[in-house]
């Protein structure tokens, strides 16, 4: 069912090629974005791990920035992508997140993760990972550190903290799937519709 999914990973930096590989291995088309116009006819797009930074400066400088926020399929962000996605950034997610939050001494480790409805914790890398410090009311908690979100879902963007790509565990992009097979898709043939 998902092999009918266009899914966009955003590949200006960072971990993108670990993203694309897992959401080829549940089956679905997979295209890496780099220019505004390769949005058009996807279903849904990933933000990944990197620098929010580059991958800011660069989204800015291809026109991307706004091509994403107009982008009204479901949107994955991980690490880096969730800073991307946050009120001091693209402003798309309602989420106050520190960059960098763990500190100097334990800037990357490894630690299960606590999923909400399941049994099974899943195994979370965080690298250089940042911290919500406040999320709006439309913020739901999907995934726990020691108390702490790591992973949310707000409407159709799905955030997390650490990197469920560099994992044998495909239970985030199998939920990111889902996420997006019940997001509305644009209506078909928009593009062909002058907007201005
Ligand atoms: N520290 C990075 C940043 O601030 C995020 C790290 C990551 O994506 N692994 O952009």
């Amino acid at each position: 069912m998902n092999g009918s999914l266009r899914i966009g990973v955003l590949a200006l930096q960072g971990a993108f090629r670990e993203h694309v590989q897992m959401l080829e291995g549940l089956g679905a088309e997979v295209v890496e974005v780099r220019l505004p116009e390769e949005l058009a006819g996807l279903d849904g797009l990933v933000i990944p791990g990197g620098e929010s930074t580059t991958i800011m400066r660069l989204a800015h400088s291809y026109g991307l920035a706004e091509a994403i926020r107009a982008f009204q399929g479901a949107i994955f962000g991980t690490c880096a992508g969730m800073i991307v996605l946050d009120r001091d950034h693209l402003g798309l997610a309602d989420l106050e997140v520190e960059r960098n939050a763990y500190g100097r001494q334990v800037r990357s480790f490894e630690a299960d993760v606590e999923l909400a409805g399941e049994k099974r914790p899943l195994h979370g890398v965080f690298i250089r990972s940042p911290r919500i410090h406040d999320a709006g009311a439309g913020v739901e908690v999907l995934g726990e550190l020691d108390g702490e979100p790591v992973l949310v879902r707000e409407g159709r963007l799905l955030l997390a903290s650490f990197h469920p790509e560099l994992t044998d565990d495909s239970r985030v992009h199998e939920l990111f799937l889902e996420m997006v097979e019940h997001t509305s898709r644009p209506v078909s043939g928009l593009s062909l519709i002058p907007t201005h």
